[in-house]
């Protein structure tokens, strides 16, 4: 059987699924998203992944859309249906569908809900021990990157900046201040202190990000949220950057700098160990 996609009411093929051109989603970016990683055919952190699009529907204004019991039975059936193991659920929800493309949105439209699966091989140990490496860069993008926006082109044009240079993240800065990843959250480590910038409006409230500070503050490790600069950066022993993808992944080498020499220091390790563990119970 095809795989299968919810998109408005509807469990479709991909090749089946079709959206208006009307859709505030395709013309405007109007929209919020969520991807939930599946281990073992179990969607991970699920409420947390809920609550935090909660949040983003509140921010910009869908108040329609909070049938969070229907949307969880709905990713069961994807998941279901399709067999995944591992695999990722994406969730984006639109605006809806104007009769015109306006700015102002009206309060009648219905959003339109898309849920399918993507394809992912979680990183094994193998292929992160050697590390990544970073290249530094203003952060451009809109200063609500708190919302998780299906607006994207920030961050797709700066992790595009990385990978034309053979690197797999670009660190933002913004006014000196650290804000965090094109498509993470960042963390360094000084004399085995753990430092991760503060949540604001300016970088996204990670659900891998916030696992990991609970799991290194339940081990009785040093961890501070705070303002984190350019400098603190460039001298950090170590540094990693958190996500849903690739929940640790050491970095080496800022800005043609090595970082502790180019090894993954042990805070890194550790840090990797325990989430490591938490998936595996999970
Ligand atoms: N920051 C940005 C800009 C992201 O795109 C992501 C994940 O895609 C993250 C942070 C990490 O969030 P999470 O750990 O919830 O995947």
């Amino acid at each position: 059987m095809q795989e299968q996609i919810y998109l408005n009411g509807s469990f479709v093929t991909k090749e089946e699924a079709k959206i208006s051109v009307m859709d505030r989603g395709f013309l405007f970016g109007d929209g919020v998203y969520e991807l939930i990683p599946v281990y073992n055919g179990k969607p991970f952190l699920l409420d947390k992944h809920l609550s935090r699009l909660d949040n983003s529907l509140a921010m910009i204004e869908i108040k329609k859309f909070s049938n969070e019991f229907r949307i969880k039975e709905i990713i069961a059936e994807i998941i279901s249906k399709n067999k995944y193991r591992n695999h990722f659920i994406y969730i984006q929800i639109t605006r809806g569908i104007h009769a015109d493309r306006q700015h102002i949105y009206q309060s009648k439209i219905d959003p339109s809900v898309l849920v399918m699966g993507q394809f992912s091989k979680p990183y094994t140990f193998e292929e992160i021990k050697n590390g990544f490496k970073a290249i530094i860069h203003e952060d451009y993008r809109w200063r609500r990157a708190n919302i998780k926006s299906t607006s994207l082109l920030g961050n797709v044009l700066l992790k595009n900046h990385a990978a034309k240079q053979g690197m797999y993240e670009t660190i933002l800065i913004h006014n000196d201040k650290v804000t965090e990843g094109s498509a993470s959250n960042i963390f360094f480590v000084k004399d085995n202190k753990v430092y991760t910038p503060r949540l604001g409006n300016e970088l996204l409230s990670g659900v891998t990000r916030n696992l990991i500070l609970e799991l290194l503050q339940s081990n009785k490790y040093h961890v501070e949220e705070s303002e984190v600069t350019k400098g603190e950066i460039k001298s950090a022993d170590e540094i990693w950057c958190s996500s849903s993808t690739n929940p640790i992944a050491p970095i080496i080498e800022v800005d043609g700098v090595s970082v502790n020499n180019g090894i993954i220091g042990n805070v890194t390790l550790a840090t990797h160990k325990l989430v490591s563990d938490f998936i595996s119970k999970y």
